[in-house]
């Protein structure tokens, strides 16, 4: 034991016992916690080069992300959600893994699926986890609009490999927009039949994706694609996939830019937390909000402090209204009985009708089609800012890279 002047034992047993107590009252309030929705961007480096998002453009630096200790601070959760930039790009993913798994009860990763050797080795590891792989349209679409080459045989042969290796919660990921709606029907089909999940969204813009004017243009087109797969989802025997076309449905009622289905709460039962432990309501906001650091602070200090309350105020007037699976899977946990009257009504005109869903059922819908309300209006509604300056969510040290020029490349 190293030695301690007389006068200053008195206070660092002090300390030892103040930090034993606020250790004890953690583990406590820890025991009595809700458990909480959380997704984990571990990186903001990715190997690809999409269209609808400038995230390789500005990746964080690897010695600034954070690391095991800020892990263990998070609280119990009962979904996370892992994700990037591309998550793989971490070579030390399985130790993040394994340690939140002491925390949650469900882990997904979403992945670009090209690291598949290190895909494969985490699912052999732990086979409960689920993957879900983008995928933004057949072969060619895909690769355009991923800008990786072979990107398409790259994810479709990881997937096939965890199929192959009798993992349950594995499926695609894709980003609908005008260039690949076309293809949409045809992927869910496919991953039908491999068995898979098949999870969908559209374009949205936010510091996240370093991106603002990300904007959907033949609404019409991208609604009646939206519209086919719905009825194939609710013609299915599955109640998973009948809640998945409401979340369709949802879709089509933003690419509209109307007001979403479901309210926000996000911050409130769900969080978000990016490379540098910045805990954030959502990656759907312009620029970044943060509610507090985790690698300064402890979790509960995080979640009651004022500034997260500030937070949760803006929350409540946010008027983007996006609609992604992670702010909308939570909202329709909460509000249930919302989607599951659409799911009735809709399994019951099934009974009747091969096309139990329309697109028109958007009041909107109708409004554009019979010329009461026009394209221009239409994207006003949206985020898409094209003259606004693009917000990067990076720190400063990350920041410098981009101007010196050091690590555009991974
Ligand atoms: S969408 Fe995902 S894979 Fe594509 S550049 Fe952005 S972070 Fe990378
Ligand atoms: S609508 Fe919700 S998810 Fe979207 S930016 Fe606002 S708070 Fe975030």
């Amino acid at each position: 034991m190293p030695f301690i002047k007389r006068g200053r034992w008195k206070e660092v047993s002090g300390q030892v016992n103040s930090g034993l107590a606020r250790n004890m009252s953690e583990k406590i309030s820890v025991k009595k916690r809700k458990k909480l929705n959380g997704t984990i961007i571990v990186t903001y480096r990715c190997n690809a080069r999409c269209s609808m998002c400038n995230r390789y453009k500005a990746p964080s630096r690897p010695e600034e992300e954070i690391g095991i200790e800020t892990i263990k601070k998070l609280p119990p959760m009962y979904f996370t959600n892992i994700t990037g930039g591309e998550p793989f790009i971490r070579t030390d993913l399985k130790d993040i893994v394994r340690e939140l798994y002491k925390l949650s009860d469900r882990i997904v990763i979403s992945t670009n699926g090209f690291f598949t050797d290190r895909i494969v080795d985490i699912a052999k590891e732990f086979p409960q986890i689920g993957i879900r792989i983008s995928i933004e349209g057949l072969e060619e679409t895909n690769n355009e609009i991923r800008g990786l080459e072979n990107g398409f045989q790259r994810g479709y042969e990881t997937l096939k490999k965890l199929v192959e290796m009798g993992m349950k919660d594995v499926g695609f990921g894709m980003t609908v927009q005008d260039r690949n709606a076309s293809d949409l029907v045809h992927l869910y089909k496919i991953s039908d039949d491999m068995g898979m999940e098949f999870a969908t969204a559209s374009l949205h813009n936010s510091f996240y994706f370093v991106e603002n004017r990300n904007i959907i243009h033949n609404r019409p087109m991208v609604a009646k694609n939206f519209e086919d797969l719905i009825n194939e989802l609710l013609k299915s025997n599955s109640p998973k996939k009948w809640f998945r076309a409401y979340f369709n449905h949802g879709l089509i009622n933003y690419i509209y830019g109307q007001n979403r289905l479901l309210p926000c709460d996000m911050s409130f039962d769900t969080f978000f937390m990016d490379p540098y432990g910045d805990v954030m309501p959502c990656n759907g906001t312009k620029d970044k909000e943060v509610m507090g650091n985790l690698q300064k602070m402890s979790w509960d200090e995080l979640w009651n402090s004022e500034a997260a309350n500030e937070v949760r105020m803006r929350v409540r007037k946010c008027n983007r209204n996006c609609w992604m699976i992670g702010s909308a899977s939570p909202a329709m946990h909460k509000y249930i009985w919302k989607p599951t009257i659409w799911v009735i009504k809709h399994k019951m005109k099934a009974l009747l009708s091969k096309q139990p869903y329309s697109m028109y059922e958007n009041r909107i819908c109708c409004d554009y089609r019979d010329g009461r309300i026009s394209k221009e209006e239409l994207d006003e509604c949206s985020t898409c800012e094209k003259n606004a300056m693009i917000r990067d969510g990076l720190s400063e040290r990350s920041r410098e890279d981009l101007v010196t020029g050091i690590r555009m490349e991974n």
